[in-house]
């Protein structure tokens, strides 16, 4: 039944390259030259949150970062598939806000190849939660979209309701500092017995400061979490 649904769509919407509209074979998939004008990244990055160093530096075995050589980051690894830029953006906010669901295929895919080079004891896969007045006016929340596919490749569940987020006006054009402060409490872990013990893998379209996961380590943890990581479809870039 789902398959010949597939089929009729299909025929009645080619797929086609979200970015350029050229056609492509499967549904949200980019085509080959979009796909190159991602800024993927690849070695050598950060050991422990991914940021991408420039590739003609050879930095040896396990590059680490001046935040996480001062010890600043508090999950044990991030991940990101791509560079925050004009490509990953248009492709990131007309999933987010303009109803391009579809989007979540590619985007998860990159996510579980950002994933092939750390350590994978995982117990719960978690999308970053949405406040209720965010999730209704949009009707997903894209994180749980991106999480989805993850957790069937990792192989556990996911978590969508042992966190509740409060709702608090956009975080946009705020510096580090002034996110950290405006994203202080608007998470509340409403069942701790399902964090107790588990190590539990963030997952989020963008990472801007790590404001987010940083909070939601703080709260995670005190209620009891093992480890808390991180994956995200891109991420901001700032010289470092
Ligand atoms: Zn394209
Ligand atoms: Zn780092």
């Amino acid at each position: 039944m789902v398959k010949v649904l597939d089929k009729i769509i299909e025929f009645l919407f080619p797929p086609a390259c979200p970015l350029c509209g050229t056609p492509v074979s499967i549904h949200g998939e980019l085509c080959a030259d979009c796909w190159i004008g991602i800024n993927w990244i690849e070695d050598p990055k950060c050991v422990k949150c991914g940021y991408p160093f420039p590739t003609d530096l050879d930095l040896g075995g396990t590059p680490m970062c001046p935040t996480c050589a001062s010890g600043k980051c508090e999950l044990d690894w991030i991940r990101s598939a791509c560079v925050y830029d004009s490509a990953s953006r248009t492709a990131m906010l007309a999933f987010k806000h303009a109803g391009h669901v579809q989007y979540a295929n590619f985007m998860s895919r990159a996510m579980i190849w950002a994933l092939r080079d750390v350590d994978m004891d995982i117990d719960v896969v978690m999308p970053v939660p949405l406040a209720n007045r965010r999730l209704f006016k949009r009707g997903y929340n894209q994180a749980t979209l991106l999480a989805r596919p993850i957790a069937k490749v990792v192989g556990v569940k996911m978590d969508l309701d042992s966190v509740r987020r409060i709702h608090r006006p956009d975080m946009g054009h705020k510096n580090a500092r002034e996110r950290a402060v405006n994203i202080h409490g608007v998470f509340q872990v409403v069942h701790p017995d399902r964090i107790r013990g588990k190590r539990i893998l963030l997952i989020d379209d963008v990472m801007t400061t790590g404001a987010t996961f940083s909070e939601l380590h703080r709260v995670l943890m005190s209620a009891g979490a093992l480890a808390v990581y991180g994956v995200t479809f891109c991420r901001v870039v700032r010289t470092v």
